[in-house]
């Protein structure tokens, strides 16, 4: 490989005064040179001990050839093509030739390399930008039949600030920033394998990260953080002319936001606006919101249990991406800042229209924004509505011609999405889309992308007849707003909540303050416009509802009061009513057994053996966190020391109404849950002892409410388990809606009168009796009436004849 001199045009516009400023920065640059490399495999070795510090990557790549590496540590010395068409290109971080320059005038540099063809190993070694060594490598580090060493030690001994700034640096802050670095380069290069070791002296390495190479980033995702959050994803593979826009967006959300990764041509950008912009049309969209995130639910599926961690009155879910904006050179602008992971874009309008046009699509496919609400999701539907002047009209998500077949409706899942991404132009008209003349797009450089060309309504997944569905559609999007007319829209607190609740008459609210949600009433507003009728349904109301009879064997009809004094046919989906049912039943006893640490267990016979790496299981031995797990109901031993890289830990005993998932011998699941719920603990223990501290303090209140817990709840009674739900480990909350949903009634279950009445008066009793499992609405209200009197003597509701007329 040839490396040559930037031509000065190029050198001149690239700022000069690139200084590498941190650790993680250095790590970065050799991370992307072996990357550009071509290589498959990357060792990384990290030394944090303090006054030691040292990086060595190693890779497979090209390596450098002895004319090259007679040039490395020389300034604007790079390998990689260097002219304005080609910067940036796909595949190529580098080209600016100052990295390693920069690094070798601050540290002690060595690089030992060797190309394909050649059979010597050459190494240089730098020192203050001085060559100490340059010569045949005669330890043959490098076996391989290619590939590069770059060591980097005594950092910044010339720049006392650096040097001070590093000595002061928390160690395992700047491992875990290290970690992240290379699991935001593993995301967005699947392929790659990556070996990282933490070296604490000589010869004493524990191996902390090693990701086998995958086929997409997804697999990578699922390998780093569970799969947790990305059981279900929408695979993302659009091209809008010259742009392409890879990776994939979880149908699942998070608490946090960071899992929100955006690269342009790879290179993973810090958060900017590209990802504010992102999140607030996802905050503004139907996916925001978890009341509201059931759309695409049926049957079996479960929702990440995020949503339900956290409290009922804050329900904002993040969106969980992997993005890869693939622009052509030229829209990258040269002269970047590296360190601040910003690239500069001679269009940076371009590439946040293309990707807010990649999240509509996504959230209107899947049912989180649909086409008559668009402006939702548009935080400017001015802007938004100015492109549709554009000619063409066409979506620039059409498919590229030369991209692979069928790939923009990629689903990784096991059942086939009914839904499928725009619809493939001819080719011609796919060109024609994605060229914009070049004076329009600087004139909505905001906005220049149009709007996706008409897609047709979502058609149901699930066998709802087509008038209910109409119905639905026609009740705000087809859901039921949680929401009352009756009180003030704005925030109240708890306390004001109460105060109202005081002077209010009616017993609309039960007066419970841990359960907003569920004292919330819903609300519908006329589904004939005029007059406008108001239903407001509350947990009181259900109380008392009145069980008419079982529709299409989905649904149970009944009369409940309204708060207004009236009376409403509402309709009860008797699956989702019963799965909530049981659902709330075991999270309860799970969350009350916690409390006071009396969840039933049961002691495993066939102990499964769990592998963590040891870091994991060093904090599993940190104070406080064993009996975390125990008063869950796993009961875990660990070995007496933590030696080599991994450690053995045992299931002793697991809680009995989980047993046939989590006291599996493979401990497939328990792996998971462990694994997932150490991350949590490892940030929250204080949350979590302060919480355990708060029951010793309400003792007496505690003894008081023991062993009567479940009839107490049939009573209105409801605990407060709140906080206890936003501490259960995910998997276990996952285990339970996943048992409870298999275990429910289903659509087509034939109910007797009895059991039809029984399941209104059980699902009254929950504390979330409005929605499933999955946050899916369980009720339906079909229309209110001024009083008994009317609806039984005038109307009587002919099912059958209507259900004829809409073809049921
Ligand atoms: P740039 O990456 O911008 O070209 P650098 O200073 O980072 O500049 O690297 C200078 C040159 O050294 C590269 O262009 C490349 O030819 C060579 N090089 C650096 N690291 C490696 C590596 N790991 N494998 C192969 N070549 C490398
Ligand atoms: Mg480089």
């Amino acid at each position: 490989m040839e490396i040559t001199p930037l031509n000065t045009s190029t050198s001149t516009v690239i700022r000069s005064s690139l200084i590498i400023p941190s650790f993680t920065q250095i790590l970065s640059e050799l991370i992307q040179n072996s990357l550009d490399a071509g290589s498959d495999s990357i060792e990384v070795t990290l030394n944090l001990m303090k006054g030691n510090e040292s990086i060595r990557v190693k890779d497979d790549g090209s390596g450098i050839g002895k004319e090259g590496l007679s040039k490395v540590g020389k300034r604007f010395r790079t390998s990689k093509t260097l002219n304005e068409t080609n910067l940036g290109s796909v595949g190529s971080y580098g080209f600016r030739g100052e990295a390693l320059s920069s690094i070798a005038s601050l540290s002690l540099l060595t690089v030992t390399t060797k190309p394909k063809d050649i059979d010597k190993t050459y190494t240089k070694i730098l020192k203050s930008s001085k060559t100490l060594y340059f010569g045949i490598d005669s330890s043959k580090t490098i076996n391989a039949d290619n590939g590069t060493i770059v060591n980097v030690k005594e950092m910044f001994h010339n720049i006392p600030v650096r040097q001070k700034e590093l000595a002061d640096s928390n160690e395992e802050t700047l491992l875990r920033q290290c970690k992240r670095l290379i699991e935001v380069f593993a995301l967005s290069r699947p392929g790659v394998k990556w070996l990282v070791w933490d070296e604490k002296g000589y010869g004493d390495r524990k191996l902390i990260m090693d990701i086998r190479g995958a086929k997409s980033s997804v697999q990578i995702f699922r390998f780093l953080y569970g799969n947790a959050l990305v059981k279900r994803v929408q695979s993302i593979r659009v091209s809008a002319g010259n742009k392409r826009v890879d990776g994939f967006i979880s149908l699942f959300g998070d608490i946090a936001k960071s899992h929100q990764h955006l690269y342009i041509n790879n290179y993973p950008m810090g958060r900017s606006d590209l990802h504010l912009s992102i999140a607030r049309r996802f905050a503004n969209s139907r996916f925001g919101n978890l009341a509201t995130s059931g759309e695409h639910d049926s049957g079996n599926r479960q929702h990440s249990a995020s949503e339900k961690r956290q409290s009922p009155r804050r329900l904002v879910r993040h969106p969980i991406y992997v993005l890869n904006v693939t622009v052509p050179s030229d829209d990258v602008d040269v002269s970047y800042e590296p360190a601040k992971g910003i690239l500069g874009y001679k269009d940076y309008g371009k590439i946040q229209a293309l990707l807010h046009a990649v999240v509509d699509e996504y959230l209107k496919k899947n049912g989180y924004n649909r086409q008559d609400n668009g402006a939702a999701a548009s935080p400017s539907p001015t802007k938004q509505s100015a492109t549709t002047k554009r000619p063409h009209g066409k979506s620039p998500l059409a498919k590229s011609n030369t991209s692979h077949n069928n790939v923009n409706s990629n689903w990784d899942l096991t059942r086939p999405a009914p839904l499928s991404f725009s619809a493939i132009p001819p080719k011609d008209s796919a060109v024609s889309a994605v060229r914009i003349p070049p004076e329009q797009l600087r004139m909505n450089e905001t906005a220049a992308i149009p709007p996706i060309s008409p897609i047709p309504p979502i058609s149901p997944i699930s066998s709802i007849p087509q008038w209910i569905t109409n119905l639905e559609k026609s009740v705000d999007n087809g859901l039921l707003p949680f929401r009352s007319s009756a009180y003030p829209r704005k925030k109240r607190t708890f306390g004001e909540m109460q105060q109202e609740d005081e002077h209010t008459t009616t017993n609309v609210y039960d007066r419970d303050p841990a359960n907003v949600l569920a004292a919330r009433p819903i609300s519908l507003e006329s589904i004939t416009k005029t007059p406008k009728i108001d239903v407001q349904l509350s947990k009181s109301s259900l109380a008392q509802a009145r069980v008419i009879g079982q529709v299409d064997q989905k649904y149970i009809s009944t009369i409940m009061p309204t708060s207004s004094k009236e009376k409403a046919v509402v309709l009860i989906d008797q699956h989702a009513a019963d799965e909530r049912i049981s659902v709330e039943r075991v999270l309860h006893d799970l969350c009350e057994g916690f409390k006071n640490d009396t969840i039933p267990i049961t002691k495993l016979k066939h102990i499964p053996i769990i592998v963590l790496i040891s870091s994991e299981a060093k904090i599993l031995a940190l104070d406080g966190i064993l009996d975390v797990f125990g008063r869950w109901g796993i009961h875990l031993v660990l070995p007496e020391t933590i030696q080599g890289d991994y450690a053995q830990l045992e299931v002793h005993a697991v809680p009995t109404v989980l047993a046939s998932r989590l006291g599996k011998k493979e401990g497939v699941e328990m792996t998971r849950l462990i694994r997932g719920y150490l991350a949590i603990l490892e940030e929250d223990i204080g949350g979590m002892k302060a919480l355990i501290d708060s029951y010793q303090m309400n003792q007496p209140e505690i003894n008081q409410m023991d062993g009567n817990s479940n009839l107490d709840r049939s009573h209105g009674g409801h605990e407060n388990w709140g906080k206890e739900m936003r501490f259960m480990p995910r998997e276990m909350l996952e285990l339970v809606n996943s048992k409870a949903c298999r275990g429910a009634i289903m659509f087509q279950d034939t109910l007797t009168p009895d059991q039809q009445n029984r399941l209104v008066l059980q699902l009254a009793q929950t504390d979330f009796p409005f929605m499933c499992a999955h946050g899916r609405p369980s009720m339906i209200p079909l229309i209110a009436f001024k009083d008994s009197q009317s609806i039984q003597s005038k109307r009587k509701i002919d099912w059958r004849s209507f259900k004829e007329k809409n073809k049921v």
